[in-house]
């Protein structure tokens, strides 16, 4: 399965995602993992994207589409994947897309995660205690929530166009949402 998960910040995709690799045995691809992980080791992606990341802005589509394109080129995708927090605007679907026809791999599903804004900034609120990720001080999810509604919702309107896209109530506990989604992959 070849799976594109979306969703504002705080919606609950790494959390769904995590459960969705151990249900279907395929890798688990988050763009903010691997820039994280970049970040941390200091190479020098790392330093062009960690002001950009803090501040809640989006790293450069150039960046993102060499991560994305040399991580689908490992075997372990051979079974499909679930990638995300890519595409997070229309240049990164389009390319996205290219990319996929070119390995001859297109996607199968687009899983929209729903939640209200209010409750995005509470839940991220709570995982600021948890976790302590730099982004997540109030200005940084502001601007976070903003780049969404800006750039990454029209990514929506581009799946719909395709006849790819399952809507998902992502309000609920964490089995009912993963249940939904489950359903809406006809599983
Ligand atoms: P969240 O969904 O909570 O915003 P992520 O872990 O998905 O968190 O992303 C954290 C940050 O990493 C983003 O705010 C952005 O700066 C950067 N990032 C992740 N994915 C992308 C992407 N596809 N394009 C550009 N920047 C990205």
């Amino acid at each position: 399965m070849r799976l594109v998960l979306l969703g504002p910040p705080g919606s609950g995709k790494g959390t769904q995602a995590t459960r969705l690799k151990d249900e279907l045995q395929i890798p688990h691809i988050s763009t903010g993992d691997l820039l994280r992980a970049e970040v941390a080791a200091g190479s020098e992606l790392g330093l062009a994207a960690k002001e950009v990341m803090a501040r809640g802005e989006l790293v450069s589509d150039e960046i993102l589409l060499g991560m994305i394109r040399s991580r689908l080129s490992r075997e372990d995708v051979a079974n499909g994947f679930i990638l995300d927090g890519y595409p997070r605007n229309v240049a990164q679907a389009n390319a996205l897309e290219a990319l996929l026809a070119d390995i001859n791999q297109p996607l199968q599903a687009v899983v929209q995660l729903d939640v209200a804004n209010e409750l995005l900034v509470e839940r991220i609120a709570g995982r600021a205690k948890a976790e302590g990720r730099e982004d997540d001080n109030p200005e940084s999810v502001r601007k976070r929530l903003q780049v969404y509604s800006d750039s990454t919702a029209p990514v929506i309107g581009f799946y719909e166009g395709r006849g790819s896209l399952a809507k998902v109530d992502g309000v609920g506990s964490l089995d009912e949402v993963f249940a939904r989604i489950m359903a809406a992959l006809g599983k």
